[in-house]
This record gives C-alpha cells, sequence and structure tokens, in this order.
C-alpha cells in the first residue's frame, strides 16, 4: 500500500549538492510525512474503532491524510476546527474539499480532549503529535542508515522543517539509537515553522526526556509566521522547481531551504533533505499568493 522505502536522488541547488528524500512519493493521497506519522494506524488492526476523531486548522495537511486514513479503514471522520472563513465555506478547495470528499464532518467548535470519547473512537492529537507516530518514523531512519552503509557515507546531515517537531524529533533519536555502536554519524537539523525555537524544543521535552536525542534546532534571524505570505518564500519555491524540476509545499519547505541555505556549518558535511509532501495544501497557498502579489501569476 506504501511505497518504501521512498527514493532518495540527487540534486543541485544553489550550486550545493543534496540528497533528496522523497517522502511525498510514499502514497498519492497521504501527505508525505503523514504517512510516516500515521504508518501505525495503517498496519495494526483496531476491531473496536468506529470513529477517528482529531481537530486543527481547515487547511492542514494532517486532516486530509486522517480522512483518507479514515476512508481506507471504514472509519466515521470528525474534525473539529475553531473557525471555517467563509471564504474557504463558499469556494471549498484544497486539502478542505478533498478532507471533505471523503466523508470528513467538520465541527466548528473548540478541540475536544481524548477523555471526552469512548472506547470505539480513535482520538488524535493536532497534526500527529503523539507517541504513535514514532512507530512509521522509526522505519524512516532504518531506510536512512541502510542508504548511508549501501552508498559508504558515515557522516550525514539531515534536514527537515518542524511543524510540531514530532517528525524530526523521533528521527533523530531512532538515528541516534541505530548508530550507537557503529562507525555512522547522522545529525537532524531542524527549523521551527510553527511557533519560535523555545516551542519547538517545548515539544520536544514532551515527547522525549533524554535531551541528548534531540535534533538540533537551527532558525533565521527574522520572525517568521506560520501561513503567512511572504515574497522570498514563494521566490525560493518557484527557484527550487526551475532549478530542481522538483515541487515542493509552500508552508514549511520554503522556511525549510531559507533556513538550510544560511547555515554553512549544516552544509559542510553531505546533506540530506527530507521530502514531507504536502503538495495538495498549495492549491490554496498559490491562490491567496496569486490574490497578494497579482504580479506572481504571470511570472
Ligand atoms: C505535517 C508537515 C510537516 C511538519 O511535521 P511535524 O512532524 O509536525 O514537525 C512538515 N512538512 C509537511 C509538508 C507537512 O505536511
Amino acid at each position: 500500500m506504501l511505497t518504501l522505502p521512498s527514493p532518495i536522488q540527487s540534486i543541485t541547488f544553489e550550486n550545493q549538492h543534496f540528497y533528496l528524500k522523497r517522502d511525498d512519493l510514499i502514497h498519492p493521497d497521504f501527505s508525505g510525512n503523514k504517512a510516516r506519522k500515521f504508518h501505525y494506524f495503517l498496519h495494526y488492526e483496531f476491531p473496536n474503532i468506529q470513529k477517528l476523531v482529531s481537530y486543527g486548522s481547515s487547511q492542514s495537511n494532517a486532516m486530509y491524510s486522517l480522512s483518507v486514513l479514515a476512508k481506507m479503514r471504514g472509519w466515521e471522520f470528525v474534525y473539529f476546527v475553531d473557525h471555517v472563513s467563509d471564504y474557504l465555506k463558499e469556494n471549498p478547495h484544497g486539502n478542505y474539499k478533498a478532507a471533505l470528499d471523503n466523508g470528513m464532518v467538520i465541527c466548528e467548535q473548540q478541540a475536544r480532549k481524548r477523555e471526552q470519547f469512548g472506547n470505539d473512537v480513535l482520538f488524535i492529537e493536532e497534526g500527529g503529535r503523539q507517541r504513535e507516530a514514532e512507530y512509521g518514523i522509526r522505519l524512516l531512519a532504518e531506510e536512512i542508515i541502510a542508504w548511508q552503509k549501501d552508498n559508504s557515507i558515515d557522516e550525514l546531515n539531515v534536514f527537515l522543517p518542524s511543524g510540531t517537531g514530532t517528525t524530526a524529533l523521533f528521527l533523530q533519536k531512532n538515528l541516534s539509537l541505530f548508530t550507537l555502536d557503529s562507525s555512522l554519524f547522522t545529525k537532524v537539523y531542524t527549523c521551527p515553522c510553527v511557533g519560535d525555537s523555545n516551542y519547538l524544543q517545548k515539544q520536544f521535552k514532551q515527547l522525549e526526556p533524554d535531551a541528548k536525542l534531540y535534533p538540533k534546532i537551527v532558525a533565521l534571524q527574522q520572525k517568521h509566521h506560520f501561513g503567512k505570505l511572504y515574497r522570498e518564500n514563494y521566490e525560493i519555491w518557484l527557484k527550487l522547481q526551475q532549478e530542481t524540476g522538483v515541487i515542493f509545499d509552500l508552508l514549511y519547505d520554503p522556511l525549510g531551504w531559507r533556513t538550510l541555505l544560511a547555515h554553512a556549518e549544516v552544509l559542510q558535511k553531505p546533506v540530506m533533505y527530507i521530502h514531507q509532501g504536502g503538495l495538495l495544501g498549495n492549491e490554496s497557498m498559490l491562490k491567496r499568493y496569486f490574490r497578494k502579489f497579482p504580479k506572481i501569476s504571470s511570472e
């Protein structure tokens, strides 16, 4: 059902060589890293579950991927969201529309808590920020280690942009554990896209007490607001497409690449960038970019 291991390709961007781990190609309907994070729920049987419940924003990649999961498993899917804009209600598109098409029931109400539901409900935290995510991310770590061995790449820096930080944290933890007694050294670098570095550090702490297993956080000087439109983000997104032929996501990857290129210390060793998917979300981001910067739609 899932295409694993995901392929790894070589790309050149801004005259630098990178290995690109194509987690975006794992499944046509799952959004890249959500296929990793929700792998556990695809793999095991949940005979008592009738309904999947989660919460978050009205255009999230996780929401869409959960709608796919629920459809595959024959579960009802209820999603709590604080607010859906009138524009989106009248013009459903992107992740929102695709999730509705999969049968998602949307509840415009404050997020619920796990305790409020019975045993027939599988409750998933916003963005899949929970322990079960480690199952699929451990497999990602295994794929990377196997590839390092096959290609005799002893030292590798891995970069990926973070939302909740769940993927980066479980990736570093498992890479560290797998390389304990070997000559391999695999370091994960990540940047915060949703909050700041402190927020990300707190997220790590909630999932893992041992700080030695945390990824290294790198960030740009300027403040960055999640989901806000930045001309620099659109520009690097377009340039990536032109120079590498790969389409990246518009929410996380532009900040990821800008941050990576600004940190020369990360680039001193071979670097692997994890493409975490999210392309369905580009539809709504591009609409907004074209409305805000009418000129770019003709570029
Ligand atoms: C969800 C998502 C992320 C963030 O993953 P976290 O595990 O929450 O840090 C990054 N990129 C894309 C494309 C995503 O869909």
